[in-house]
């Protein structure tokens, strides 16, 4: 069913009471203004939509910012953007949606 009150669920169309949806997803906070998810649903999407983390090798949830850096091959990596994974050189950010990267933005090279 879709719905469409802005605070409804996207994934399973129920209420949301608040925002923004906070999940703990392995030791890092999600928090989910937009779009609005429930939180069993941005528990699922997680699981689902998660990317490894080349530098620490922990997953990265979706919604949150990234770094991204180019390997070799020119496939795009994924690093946290948080203080708990100090990356590097990342001459790219962008934002890790629902299993692909939005609002990619290149900024200058170092
Ligand atoms: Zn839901
Ligand atoms: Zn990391």
């Amino acid at each position: 069913m879709e719905c469409s009150n802005p605070g409804c669920c996207i994934e399973c169309g129920k209420q949301v009471a608040e925002l923004p949806t906070t999940v703990e997803y392995h030791d890092q906070e999600v928090h989910l203004f937009n779009p609005t998810v429930c939180t069993p649903c941005l528990v699922a999407l997680c699981e689902t939509h998660s990317t490894e983390c080349v530098n620490c090798g922990k997953p990265i949830p979706p919604f949150t910012l990234v770094g991204v850096l180019k390997a070799d091959d020119g496939e795009k990596q994924f690093v946290h953007m948080n203080t708990s994974c100090l990356t590097v050189g990342s001459a790219f950010h962008g934002y890790w949606g629902k299993g692909k990267l939005h609002n990619f933005v290149e900024i200058e090279a170092c």
